[in-house]
Parts: structure tokens; sequence; C-alpha cells
């Protein structure tokens, strides 16, 4: 009977804390590190619109200014001109309503998978019950119900990355930003965590911004990539993903996909010749 009811409350809680979607808008975003001769233009007057809801995966070369773009949605980088907006709301620092997941280091070692989840709710004023609840929720969606006494020192990496997601949504964030998530883990425990995030997202649903240099890592999780260049970085395509949903690894064999890569990879290859002939020309 008390089990029953602690179920009960924890969907309860879940509904009630609905699942917010939110649109994020980037305006004529440029951002810069250093001044003077050193100056280093990060990200150029980027413009973006991303509805409510919606997988983004932006793609692009190491160094290009994938992060740097990502963390001034998080919070943490302020551009030079421009603005981003959370549902119409200026961001001018990192909330709650913005969940990360990075490569790697994202969990606290020394609390266990368990006081890892229930970390934010317990920040933003929950009771030990609703924290215990919302933790439940989560380990539950993520398959590591087993999992919760351990210390995140005694998982697998891929284990590791999906309490970090875990830990991201228990704050019921209305957009998702992913860092390379999985851009530490082999190959085969990569294709299964991409299946079990596309899971996650569709119980979830919300917005999502991830971060990738992995072409086909793109076009199985996203709606829309974006390839970014480097030097400085700006938007140089915006593609639609049509790939119907729920997607599995097999789907990378389709016509859809390949002609989709092919498509990606002549982008990333047009930017590159010009960077080499830049290079060479100097
Ligand atoms: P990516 O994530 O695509 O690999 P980054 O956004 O990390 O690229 O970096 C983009 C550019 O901005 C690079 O030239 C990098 O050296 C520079 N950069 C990033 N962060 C800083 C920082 N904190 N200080 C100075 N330069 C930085
Ligand atoms: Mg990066």
């Amino acid at each position: 009977m008390k089990a029953e009811k602690g179920l009960t409350k924890e969907r309860v809680i879940h509904q009630k804390k609905s699942i917010s979607r939110g649109r994020v808008n980037i305006n004529d975003v440029t951002i810069s590190f250093g001044s003077g001769a050193n100056k280093n233009i990060a990200v150029e007057t980027t413009t973006l619109d991303i509805p409510p809801g919606e997988f983004v995966c932006i793609l692009g070369p190491s160094g290009c200014g994938k992060s740097t773009l990502l963390n001034s949605v998080a919070g943490y980088i302020k551009p030079a001109s421009g603005q981003v907006l959370l549902d119409e709301k200026e961001v001018t620092q990192p909330g709650p309503d913005r969940g990360m997941v990075f490569q790697q280091h994202s969990l606290f070692p020394w609390k266990t998978v368990h006081e890892n989840i229930a970390f934010g709710p317990k920040i933003a004023g929950h009771s030990q019950k609703e924290c215990d609840s919302i933790a439940n929720t989560f380990l539950s969606m993520i398959g590591l119900q087993g999992m919760a006494g351990k210390l995140p020192g005694e998982l697998s990496g891929g284990m590791q990355q999906r309490v970090g997601i875990a830990r991201a949504l228990a704050n019921y964030p209305s957009v998702l930003l992913m860092d390379e998530p999985f851009g530490a883990l082999d190959a085969q425990t990569r294709l299964i965590m991409q299946e079990s995030l596309l899971n996650i997202w569709s119980e979830f649903g919300t917005t999502v911004l991830f971060i990738t240099h992995d072409v086909d890592e793109a076009i199985f999780l996203a709606d829309r990539i974006l390839i970014m260049s480097a030097g400085p970085g700006s938007i140089i395509a915006d593609l639609n993903v049509e790939l119907p949903r729920p997607r599995h690894s097999d789907i990378a064999t389709s016509e859809e996909f390949v002609d989709l890569k092919r498509k990606c990879l002549s982008h990333i290859r047009k930017e590159s010749l010009k960077a080499f002939e830049c290079s060479t020309n100097h």
C-alpha cells in the first residue's frame, strides 16, 4: 500500500512540474575573447531561432566556436554584441531553466547517483521527499534504478553520462544544452547512448541544443543541423532532418540518411578547402 502511494506521488510531481519547452533566439550575436592585437572573434554575427521542443545539432570542426555559442545560451559568456533570449527574456546569467551536460566531469564524485540527481531539486528548495521522488522518476527514465546508491566512479562512462542527463533534467529545464556529451565514449557505447537519449527525449520532449563534430551523430539525433565554420565561427548551413522517428541505428544505411550525410560533408569540405587555400596563400 505504502509503495503504491509513493509511486502515485512521483507521477503527480512529474505531471505538476510539467515539461517546459523553451524558445531560444540568438540575435546578431558576436562573441570575442581578448582585446587589441590579441582579439579573437570566436562567433560572428550569428542569428538563430530555435522553436520550442526542437532537437538541434550544431556540427563543426574543433575550435570553430560551438562551445562558445552554447556557453552564451547557458549564460556563462556574455556576447560582445547582440542578444541571447530564452522565451523572449534576455539571458544574462546561468539558471536552472537551462540544463548542461558536458563531455565529462559533470557529476559530484563524492555523492551517490541518487544524491547527484536530487541535487538540483534540493537547491531549488524541494522537500527531501519531493527530491527523492524526482530522483526516482529520472532514475527509472534512464533505466538505472539499481545504481541509486553507487558513486559515479563505480559506473561505466556511458552510465555516468546517463546520470548526467538525468541530473540536468531533474531541474525541469526548458532547454537542454549538451556539449559533445558522448565524445569520450567508445563507438559502440556511443550508439547505445544516442538511442537512449532519443528515448528519454521522446518522453521528456524539451528543446535540445546538442554539439558534436560527428556528422552521423548529428543526423541520427537531430530535427535540424546547423553547420558551423571556423575563422570566425558562423553558421554556414541550416538543414532539416526529415528522417522518421523513432529512429534506430540501422537508419544510418537508409538512402535519406546517406543523402543528408553527403550534403553535410560537402558543406564541411567546401569550408575546409577555403581554410586550406587561405593558409597556403600566406
Ligand atoms: P569548439 O567548441 O568549436 O571547439 P570553442 O568555442 O571552444 O570551439 O573555441 C572557439 C575559439 O574561441 C577558439 O579559437 C578558442 O581558442 C577561443 N576561446 C574559447 N574559449 C576561450 C577563452 N575562455 N578565452 C580565450 N579564447 C577562448
Ligand atoms: Mg567545444
